[in-house]
C-alpha cells in the first residue's frame, strides 16, 4: 500500500504517530514502512529528512513505487505504532535553499528561455544547471530581482492539476511526467512540477545569494545559497573582509586595491632582493680562489628558484658546487659534468628529490646540513681523482 505523504500536505509538520506497515532487515540494514510518514524520501534534488522514528535514529529516506523506506539504526517490529520527528533544522534549511531554488530557476528561465538541466543540493551550496551561456552580471541581475521577489513575500503554492488543465498550462518539468503531478506556483516567478517541501512564502526564504558561475557544457553551473545559509555567508563573509581590512590598514572597501598594492611591493621587493643576492653571489665566487675543486654553500633563506643563478656565479671558480636554499631546496653544478654522479652519490644518506643534467641538478634534498656538506665534498674529491 503506498504511504501517506504527509509532508505534502504539510511541510510544517515534525511529529506524528503511525503504524509499522513493514520492518526488514537486509544485511544489516533496517528499513521499515510506514502507514503515513512526515519524512520526505530523497528526490528531486532534495535530499532525505533525518531525524527519530521510535526512539532510533533515521539515517536514510527512500521512496520505492509509492511505498517510503526509513532506514533506521535499529529494528522496528511490524505493526507497533511509533512516533516520529524529523530533524526539524535540517530540513527547513532544506525547504529555505529548495523555494530560494525555484524563485531563481524560475526567473531565469523565464528571461533567457532555457531550461535547468540539473540540480543538487550539498550541505554547503546547492548547485543549478541551465542551457545557456550567463554572464556574472545578469546572474547578480537576477539575483536581484530575486531577492525583490522574496521581499513581496509571495505564497508558494503546491496543487494537482487534472489532466486537461495540466495540458494548458505552461510550466517547467525536468522530466516528462506521468500520473498524479505536483505543481509548485510561485506567482510572477515560476510555475514548475516538483515533489520537494517547500516554505510558505518567498518571504521565508529570507535571501538568497548567488556565489558562482561557471562554464558547464553549453550552458552554465550557478552555486548558490538561500536562507540561514546565505545570512551565515554574509556573516562568515564580513569577517574575513574585515580581517583582511585591518591587516591592510585599509576601509573594506579598498581591500582589493590595498591587496594589489602590497603584491606589487612584493613583487618589487622580490626582484631587488634577488639581484641582491646575485651580486653577494659574484663576490662570494671572486673570494674562491680559481682552481678550487669543491664548494658548499647552505643559504636557508634564499627561494628554489634563486639558487641556479648563486650556483652559475660560484661555479665559475670552483669545478663543484652545491648550494642549499629554502624550503630543503638545492642545486648542483659541476664543470666536469659530473652532477648526476654526485648527486647519486649522496643518495645512500639523503632522500633526494629531483634531477637535471650532467651540469647541473636541481630539486629537493631532505637532512642535517653539516653531513651533507661532508659527504658532497667527498664525494667531489673522489669524482676529481
Ligand atoms: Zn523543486
Amino acid at each position: 500500500m503506498e504511504t501517506v505523504k504527509l509532508y505534502e500536505q504539510d511541510a510544517y509538520r515534525t511529529t506524528f504517530s503511525s503504524v509499522i506497515e513493514d520492518s526488514i532487515s537486509e544485511k544489516g540494514i533496517f528499513k521499515i514502512a510506514l502507514r503515513e510518514t512526515a519524512f520526505y524520501p530523497e528526490g528531486g534534488g532534495q535530499p532525505a529528512d533525518q531525524g527519530v522514528l521510535g526512539g532510533v535514529k533515521v539515517l536514510d529516506v527512500h521512496e520505492k513505487e509509492g511505498v517510503i523506506w526509513h532506514t533506521v539504526s535499529e529494528p522496528l517490529p511490524k505493526g507497533a505504532v511509533v512516533d516520529g520527528e524529523i530533524d526539524w533544522v535540517r530540513r527547513y534549511d532544506f525547504m529555505q535553499n529548495h523555494s530560494g531554488e525555484h524563485v531563481v530557476s524560475g526567473i531565469i528561465c523565464s528571461t533567457f528561455g532555457c531550461s535547468n538541466v540539473g540540480f543538487h543540493m550539498g550541505s554547503d551550496v546547492i548547485t543549478m544547471d541551465f542551457n545557456t551561456p550567463l554572464t556574472w552580471e545578469q546572474a547578480m541581475e537576477i539575483e536581484h530581482r530575486a531577492n525583490e521577489a522574496i521581499g513581496r513575500q509571495i505564497p508558494i503554492v503546491a496543487s494537482y492539476p487534472s489532466p486537461k488543465e495540466l495540458e494548458d498550462l505552461t510550466y517547467r518539468s525536468k522530466k516528462e511526467l506521468s500520473g498524479r503531478v505536483r505543481i509548485l506556483s510561485i506567482d510572477g516567478c515560476d510555475i514548475c512540477a516538483c515533489c520537494g517541501t517547500h516554505v510558505k512564502n518567498t518571504g521565508e526564504i529570507r535571501m538568497v545569494k548567488i556565489l558562482s558561475v561557471q562554464n558547464y557544457k553549453s550552458g552554465v553551473r550557478i552555486s548558490m545559497v538561500s536562507g540561514k545559509r546565505a545570512i551565515e555567508d554574509y556573516g562568515r563573509k564580513h569577517e574575513y573582509i574585515t580581517a583582511a581590512a585591518r591587516l591592510l590598514s585599509a576601509k573594506p572597501e579598498e581591500t582589493p586595491a590595498a591587496v594589489e598594492r602590497v603584491l606589487d611591493e612584493n613583487g618589487r621587493l622580490r626582484y631587488e632582493m634577488a639581484e641582491l643576492r646575485r651580486r653577494i653571489a659574484r663576490l662570494q665566487a671572486q673570494a674562491i680562489p680559481e682552481g678550487t675543486k669543491v664548494c658548499f654553500l647552505d643559504e636557508p633563506s634564499v627561494p628554489a628558484r634563486d639558487l641556479r643563478e648563486i650556483a652559475n656565479a660560484l661555479g665559475e671558480r670552483a669545478k663543484n658546487v652545491m648550494v642549499t636554499g629554502e624550503n630543503d631546496s638545492y642545486v648542483i653544478k659541476s664543470a666536469q659534468n659530473r652532477a648526476r654522479i654526485l648527486l647519486n652519490a649522496l643518495k645512500e644518506n639523503f632522500s633526494i628529490q629531483g634531477g637535471g643534467s650532467e651540469q647541473m641538478v636541481q630539486g629537493v634534498i631532505k637532512g642535517e646540513r653539516e653531513e651533507l656538506e661532508r659527504l658532497f665534498r667527498a664525494a667531489a674529491e673522489k669524482v676529481q681523482e
